[in-house]
């Protein structure tokens, strides 16, 4: 069994696709995606698989093909029986189950049995553990169907709801090869172009040590987007490399909740896309004091984005916002929110650690800004380790300074800069013991919020803040 904190190393093999039908260029990024989302793997891609040997297969515990094209060199072809012989994974999914690797010939726009027999790849379908006579090479209408776990103790599948959906083509009529076990199966409703039978729609095979699984799902995006499909892909592959799948939170259920308040500044509407197809968080935004703190916080959202300004904030929503502060909640703080609730101390004092104040105060005096200033952070030195400047290089921006504010003794700085027009610290995290808090002073103009080490450190913060991904739900 493989500790959890081992990545397993995945090797995507692709570079064609019958493009007509199924596009690599599109689908590769996205199967990336997915795995990579999980936590668990290293994946690396391959478009170029004619020049793979066994050396460079050796890096990686399991290769997923992603492929339809012509035959591979004999020495690929070799190296990745050896890889899988020796007792690595191979896994594939739909698309890849006809054509040349089946010894198939396009002629009159379909595929053909080979006119001297011709088995193609000889191994390959050893591999993913099927043949399809050309005659039968087909599938029902794509429509919805359920997909049912038929063995639910094998690891692919414990745990789960007894059957997910699909959105796809349902294969049909594919020959098993002698040995392979089915673990999930779909009726092919004859309503739709099928067979009336339960056709298999996940096996594993063996080979050599090694281990197999062939998911016949798959069509297109809106296919793969199926939360059973990504469920079923990651945990083949993981099985595929090492005999066993790891109690994770599906990725469905893991993501970060996250309430973004805007209202009383204008922003350019870049602002938004800091949070759009971020497939690690979901997001909803509130452009009023009342519509995000006029109910109960805690327990709802894991972060709070604040991006609003605004001197005064009612009771009742201060109430809400000091349980949520209390329980752990996260907050990240952007820019103009830093004048926020000149009325409420704790909140500045406590919670975020800084304060920009519009008028003077008694205790202190007012603080200044400049728009359209080029300025230059850089990750404070004895802070790179910090979570939230993971991967985060020096920011250039041509962005709007803040000069003579207020911050509480004790903040942690994260990033800081030298402009003679700003204050020192720019990023700093809160002193309140039980919520994470960061403030990032950055992201008046749309050219930092497209920025791309401005949007990791955004992202950096929510997700650090929001303890993803940890996140219980
Ligand atoms: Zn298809
Ligand atoms: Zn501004």
């Amino acid at each position: 069994m493989l500790a959890a904190a081992v990545l397993i190393r995945v090797l995507i093999i692709t570079g064609q696709s019958d493009v007509q039908y199924h596009d690599w260029h599109v689908s590769t990024p996205v199967l990336r995606a997915q795995l990579e989302q999980t936590g668990r793997f290293d994946v690396r891609v391959t478009e170029e698989p004619r020049d793979l040997s066994s050396a460079a297969l050796s890096k990686y515990d399991v290769i997923m093909l992603n492929y339809n094209g012509p035959r591979f060199p004999a020495s690929t072809e070799k190296a990745i029986e050896e890889f899988v012989r020796g007792g690595k994974g191979f896994v594939a999914v739909h698309g890849i189950s006809y054509g040349e690797f089946m010894g198939h010939v396009w002629k009159n726009n379909r595929w053909n049995e080979p006119p001297d027999g011709n088995p193609g790849w000889p191994a390959y379908a050893q591999l993913i553990g099927a043949t399809w006579k050309a005659a039968n090479i087909g599938h029902s209408a794509r429509h919805v169907f359920d997909v049912k776990w038929t063995d639910r103790q094998h690891p692919i599948a414990r745990g789960l709801p007894e059957s997910f959906v699909a959105n796809d083509e349902l294969y049909h009529k594919l020959d098993l090869q002698p040995g392979v076990q089915v673990v999930a199966r779909a009726w092919s409703d004859p309503a739709q172009g099928g067979t009336g039978k339960d056709e298999p729609m996940l096996w594993t095979t063996r080979f050599g040590q090694g281990r197999g699984v062939h998911l016949p799902l798959g069509h297109d995006l809106s296919s793969m987007a199926q939360p059973g499909f990504i469920a079923a892909l990651t945990r083949s592959v993981e099985w595929a490399a090492t005999g066993d799948v790891q109690p994770r939170v599906e990725s469905a259920a893991a993501k970060a909740r996250v309430l973004v308040v805007t209202g009383g500044h204008g922003f350019p509407p870049e602002f938004f896309s800091l949070f759009a197809n971020e497939p690690r968080i979901v997001w909803r935004v509130a452009a009023t004091q009342s519509e995000a703190f006029g109910q109960k916080l805690a327990g709802r959202y894991d972060t709070i984005v604040f991006h609003d300004m605004g001197e005064t904030i009612g009771e009742k929503e201060q109430a809400n916002l000091r349980e949520f502060v209390e329980a752990g909640g996260g907050i990240v703080s952007t820019h103009h929110s830093i004048v926020n609730y000149t009325s409420w101390p704790w909140w500045y004092q406590e919670v975020i650690g800084g304060k920009y104040f519009v008028n003077a105060v008694p205790s202190y005096p007012k603080s200044e800004y400049k728009e359209g200033v080029d300025f230059v952070s850089k990750v404070v030195k004895n802070a790179s380790k910090h979570p939230v400047l993971a991967g985060v290089p020096p920011l250039p921006a041509h962005d709007e300074v803040y000069k003579g504010m207020w911050r509480a003794p004790g903040v942690e700085v994260l990033m800081e800069t030298d402009h003679p027009l700003n204050d020192k610290p720019v990023v700093y995290i809160g002193p309140h013991p039980k919520a994470r808090s960061v403030y990032i002073q950055l992201g008046h103009s749309a050219s930092t919020m497209l920025y791309p080490g401005y949007r990791r450190l955004v992202m950096n913060a929510i997700l650090w803040t929001a303890r993803w991904p940890s996140t219980a739900n």
